[in-house]
């Protein structure tokens, strides 16, 4: 039988971290092994589920590239793929199992119930469904339903059994019936319980392997009931364990950032947070694959990543088996994201890196709106330096900032750069790079710059530093930064650039060096 796999979130939230690697262990096994990767969405709690939540968690699944195969928007031959265009065939089936006698019309009323808790907690007992209308007669029945009381849908649990499972990740589960009283299936408005829709979907998507967190795992005793009941043959289980903040609570609001949207506004890169997150708790070095270089040491130990873990997702996929999946609790290290979200930055193609960086440069002010072409392709030589040394695309705009912010009387502020300006050979630099700048044309590469360097270097005899920590502060304002080589083509290329490309205004370096100049005391 072809592998079947789901994803089936609840659109009452954001697409929480945790959840999202539930999905990208189901899309790793989907496309590692052939098999068809299903998205349903769980939407039957109707006051807490929007269609907002829905359609940002299907963005934030398509950003992380976690296509699916049949569910929502996509369709498919298994459909609908939302619970709440389901509800006639849970309704059909409920009464399947009421024909059968695996369920019955339950009458309690919600004060009855909840004093029969009471009572049985004041006794020492587990709470559960005490069984009232289990053995209602079905003219009883007939006869009240006809009245037009309100009535649930309960699971006939049979007495004294082990249900018993074999967890891929956890190995054999086992719960005793006793604990479980008669669950309800559909509720008097008619919408069903989790733990019946969930059967009945896995049932007719004909899907192979449930994987969920492991939050759900004392939940699939009861659906394994309901398989029974309907002679069904149930799907294998394997939960997952959570994902813990470094204080191993399970990770939560109080440690950060925790849903995908946060970790892409925070200047993650997709790829970056899905190999990151294929390592929680499973690494493709582990027991079945043999890495091809045994003696490769991690990149930087302390992270505790090793570049031989760093692939692409369909590799990933390749090597991954959910038998190699740990039991043990994962913990979500943030610095071992940013670790790896640098070797992605650094290898990012240029454009991409441009396209990627644009939100967070049009956030800075650094760019309005869609680049013009010369813009783009000035960003694509620009970026990758920038981006070479930092952890997340938020840090780029701050790099940038060396391009573009220049304020002359700011050196004088600064009071070991004022002492250091103060020097008359410094001053003669400046006066002569002025000089030579307001005749020549804009520094538009390196060599540009070199030829302007070497004229100022005839007209003042200094060299080396003396030469270029003048200039430097002339036209960046500032005593370090970025290679004079790529700083100043870079500033000079943007100044040329018309308003209509969309930069934000870059002052040109002879504008600068006149400026310094001015404020040294030339004219
Ligand atoms: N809607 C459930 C959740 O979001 C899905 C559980 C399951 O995969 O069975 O937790």
């Amino acid at each position: 039988m072809d592998m079947r796999v789901r994803f089936a979130p609840s659109p009452t939230g954001h697409l929480h971290v945790g959840n999202a690697r539930t999905a990208l262990f189901n899309w790793l096994l989907a496309r590692g092994q052939g098999g068809t990767f299903i998205l349903r969405i769980e939407d039957t709690d109707l006051e807490r589920s929007t269609k907002v939540s829905e359609a940002k968690i299907l963005e934030d699944l398509r950003w992380m590239g976690l296509d699916w195969d049949e569910g929502v928007e996509v369709g498919g031959p298994m459909g609908p793929y939302r619970q709440s265009e389901r509800l006639d065939i849970y309704r059909q089936h409920a009464d399947r199992l009421i024909a059968s006698g695996h369920a019955y019309y339950c009458f309690c009323s919600a004060e009855a119930l909840e004093s029969q808790r009471k009572a049985q907690l004041a006794a020492g007992q587990p709470p559960k469904y005490a069984g009232t209308c289990r053995g209602l007669s079905p003219e009883e029945t007939a006869r009240r339903r006809e009245a037009g009381e309100g009535a649930v849908i309960r699971l006939k649990v049979p007495a004294d059994r082990e249900v018993t499972f074999h967890d891929l990740v956890r190995g054999p589960v086992t719960f005793h019936t006793d604990v479980i009283g008669d669950p309800v299936l559909v509720r008097s408005d008619g919408i069903p319980a989790y733990n019946y829709a969930v059967v009945i979907d896995d049932q007719l998507m004909a899907i192979t392997h449930v994987i969920r967190g492991e939050d759900h795992i004392s939940n699939t005793p009861r659906q394994l009931l309901v398989y029974e009941a309907f002679g069904w043959a149930p799907p294998r289980f394997a939960h997952l364990s959570l994902v813990l903040g470094p204080d191993h609570a399970p990770l939560s609001k109080r440690h950060g950032a925790t849903s995908v949207a946060e970790f892409r506004a925070k200047g993650y890169l997709p790829e970056a947070l899905v190999n990151y997150l294929a390592l929680i708790g499973w690494s493709p070095r582990s027991s079945k694959f043999k890495p091809q270089n045994p003696q490769s040491q991690p990149l930087e130990p302390g992270a505790g990543a090793a570049v031989e873990e760093l692939l692409p997702a369909l590799e990933l996929a390749r090597r991954f088996r959910l038998e190699d999946v740990s039991h043990s609790a994962g913990v979500f290290d943030e610095d071992k994201l940013a670790w790896v979200n640098r070797h992605y930055l650094k290898a990012l193609d240029p454009g991409r890196l441009v396209a990627e960086a644009l939100p967070f440069l049009g956030e800075a002010g650094l760019v309005r709106g869609a680049p013009g072409a010369a813009a783009f392709t000035w960003l694509t030589t620009v970026l990758p330096p920038m981006a070479a040394s930092v952890d997340r695309l938020s840090q780029i705009p701050e790099r940038l900032r060396d391009v573009f912010r220049f304020e002359a009387g700011a050196m004088l502020a600064d009071e070991a750069l004022a002492a250091e300006m103060s020097d008359p050979a410094v001053r003669a630099v400046v006066a002569a790079l002025a000089d030579t700048l307001a005749t020549a044309p804009r520094l538009l590469d390196r060599a540009a710059f070199r030829a302007a360097a070497a004229e100022v270097k005839d007209r003042t005899g200094q060299k080396g530093r003396a030469l270029f920590h003048p200039i430097r502060v002339a036209l960046t304002g500032a005593a370090q930064g970025p290679e004079l080589d790529v700083v100043v083509p870079a500033i000079d290329t943007a100044a040329d650039l018309p308003s209509s490309e969309g930069l934000a205004p870059v002052q040109g370096c002879r504008e600068r060096a006149r400026a310094c100049s001015a404020l040294l005391g030339h004219s």
